[in-house]
């Protein structure tokens, strides 16, 4: 839809941005929408048609869970054609979670879902609230020289930057600019003016094909980091955890584990049983690789390598995955494919992508 006057809708989840002080404890805590919106008033000099949603009660983002995202996704699908651009105002702490799972849920995605919060509330006289909601806005508003809409696909905007969602990290509890995405470039550059990056922008190759939405999240995974010290009797209790089809397991550097036999005994067992086990990096920049013999062991065991991913991304890729009822082999295939561009990928992808 291009309409003269862009029409966002904005999804209000909660989130600092949105918060004011309880006067007893000093606590930040989650406040409605028309608070926040009277503490913007020059949004309405945009003279775009804006119209909200909000979450009741509006919450901190440390409670999201997968029936949260699935309450977004499923305002972004049920209003799609009414919009040409969606805004969630979401706290920072989970940002990169949602903004990764709700990347994969909605698939053909070819408008704008901008995922914005703040450092400081809206109500504060100093506030980076009121700047990203409104650059948000304008981003969510924003077309090529051809009139499609710049950005299709699910990003966070913070301070000076636009990150693709799956892409970003929370990386500061205090600095304005508190994502970064380590291993891909900035969708955007924000100063004076917003300087978009075309070609770092996800773009479509087959024509106009129909949002579609997945509600179906399988929880059935967890994330395991390594350090020195892990013992056997722990990780065995772990990797043996009731029920559980995917872990994501942070190794070190390059993709390195202990050579040690207990530790490959532990893992390649738990893949026989049918675990599927997502290799990825500590590090915030680079990728994994098999680079020294300490990976190489690892990836004897069967354990799939997820290149530059974001441990938030392989978490809610794997729930995504499994919550479509895919099998774990092709699970095992999927996940070092980019999907959504969240990984740089080194394997093809073939066939019908999901
Ligand atoms: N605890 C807050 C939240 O994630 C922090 C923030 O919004 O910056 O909701």
């Amino acid at each position: 839809m291009n309409s003269i006057q862009p029409r966002i809708l904005l999804i209000y989840t909660g989130g600092t941005i949105g918060m004011i002080e309880n006067p007893v404890t000093s606590a930040l805590e989650p406040f409605d929408f028309s608070h926040l919106i009277d503490n913007v008033p020059k949004i309405k000099m945009l003279n775009y048609v804006i119209d909200n949603i909000s979450f009741e009660p509006p919450i901190d983002s440390s409670d999201m869970n997968p029936a949260h995202w699935v309450e977004i996704a499923k305002a972004i699908k049920d209003n799609y054609e009414a919009y040409d651009g969606f805004v969630v105002l979401h706290g920072t702490d989970t940002m990169a979670y949602t903004a990764s799972a709700i990347s994969f849920m909605l698939k053909n995605l070819r408008k704008p879902v901008i995922i914005t919060g703040s450092q400081l509330p809206i109500g504060e006289v100093r506030t980076d609230g009121e700047e990203n909601l409104i650059t948000a806005v304008q981003i969510a508003a924003a077309t090529t020289a051809s009139g499609e809409p710049m950005v299709q696909e699910v990003a966070i905007l913070f301070e000076n930057y636009l990150w693709r969602g799956n892409r970003a990290t929370k990386r500061s509890a205090d600095n304005f600019n508190a994502f970064k995405s380590h291993n891909y470039p900035e969708l955007a550059k924000i100063g004076l003016g917003i300087n978009f990056h075309e070609e770092a922008l996800l773009r479509h190759t087959h024509g106009e094909i129909p949002l579609e939405a997945s509600y179906s999240l399988d929880t059935s995974v967890m994330v395991i980091d390594l350090f020195p010290g892990i013992d056997s009797r722990t990780l065995r209790h772990q990797l043996a955890t009731p029920g559980i089809k995917g872990i994501v397991l942070r190794t070190y550097g390059a993709g390195n584990a202990p050579t040690a036999r207990w530790f490959t005994d532990a893992i390649s067992e738990a893949v026989k049983r049918g675990v599927v086990v997502f290799n990825v990096t500590q590090c915030v920049n680079g990728s994994v690789m098999r680079r020294y013999a300490s990976g190489d062991a690892l990836a004897a065991t069967g354990v799939v390598m997820g290149y530059d991913i974001t441990t938030e991304a392989a978490l809610t890729k794997m729930m995504y995955l499994f919550g479509a009822g895919i099998d774990r082999e092709r699970v095992k295939l999927l996940l070092p494919q980019s999907l959504r561009g969240e990984l740089t990928a080194t394997v093809a992808s073939a066939g019908d992508m999901p």
